[in-house]
């Protein structure tokens, strides 16, 4: 017999946080604690990509699937789950869950950017969004990697964990606020004989930038914690500490904390 079969089936319950990039799920136990997490590429398709990631967490874990909510871009096509929740309640609730201290919530995903300021409980007070502009989001540092042949997880270490270039030279800035014509800069930069690490720190100065006017719009409050993809860039979060003048705390398992407020939902 599966656990959770026999006595509550719904206890076990799973958020999705179908991405435009990443497809996340966490499994919580009766008790809202974290059991297991599984994740995959978005690839277009969310509906075969939630099914295989909530196949994959019950059998792995040997339970029967209970409540399933999905939040993100690709909410709506989980056939699977019983209720869709929006990103910006589900990372409040989920964040606050891991940690009860937090005032603020800083999402950094694939495409779009998130400043969030919670109320009590986990409740969102104001928040703020840009899914308009690529400049401030993961993808922006996608373009940066790919244009130097490092991966996105390779970007912090090669800038050896600072947005900060070493005294005496030029200070090279990323002026524009489209990827395109950021990628434009970095062309010209390289021309000019900039260094790669160079660059790539300007261009983490440059999402700071942006980050800055995202958290002045929500009246942002410390203790602030970054959650998302992109909050496994070190440097970015040195960046985004050194703009704003703020602590940049790292949420617990930060890809994952929207579809853990999913599962709390459930
Ligand atoms: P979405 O919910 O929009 O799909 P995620 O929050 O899952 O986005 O984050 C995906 C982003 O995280 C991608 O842009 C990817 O480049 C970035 N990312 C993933 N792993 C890392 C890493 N180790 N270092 C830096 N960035 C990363």
């Amino acid at each position: 017999m599966n656990k959770g079969e026999g006595e509550d089936g719904d206890a076990w319950r799973i958020g999705l946080d179908l991405g435009s990039t990443a497809a996340k799920a966490v499994l919580v136990d009766a008790g809202g604690r974290v059991a297991d997490r599984a994740i995959d590429r978005s690839r277009g398709e969310p509906a075969a990509i939630a099914d295989k990631l909530v196949n994959e967490l019950s059998a792995r874990n040997n339970v029967r699937t209970g409540r399933i909510v999905a939040t993100g871009y690709g909410r709506s096509m989980a056939g699977s789950a019983a209720r869709t929740v929006t990103e910006i309640s589900c990372h409040a609730l989920g964040l606050h869950s891991q940690h009860p201290d937090a005032a603020t919530v800083l999402d950094i995903g694939g495409q779009d950017a998130k400043a969030i300021r919670l109320g009590p409980g986990g409740s969102v007070e104001d928040f703020a969004m840009n899914d308009r502009c690529a400049a401030g989001t993961g993808s922006f540092l996608e373009m940066a990697a790919r244009r130097f042949s490092l991966e996105v997880g390779e970007l912090s270490a090669f800038c050896g964990g600072t947005p900060v270039d070493g005294g005496g030279g030029e200070r090279i800035e990323i002026s524009s606020t489209c990827v395109v014509f950021a990628e434009s800069e970095l062309v010209g930069l390289a021309a000019r004989g900039v260094a790669p690490v160079s660059a790539l720190r300007a261009v983490h100065r440059a999402i700071a930038k942006r980050v800055l006017l995202l958290l002045r719009q929500v009246n942002a409050a410390e203790p602030l914690y970054f959650t998302g993809g992109v909050a496994a860039n070190a440097t970015l979060a040195a960046a985004i500490a050194a703009e704003t003048g703020m602590g940049v705390r790292i949420a617990k398992h930060p890809q994952f904390t929207g579809a853990l407020g999913a599962a709390l939902f459930a």
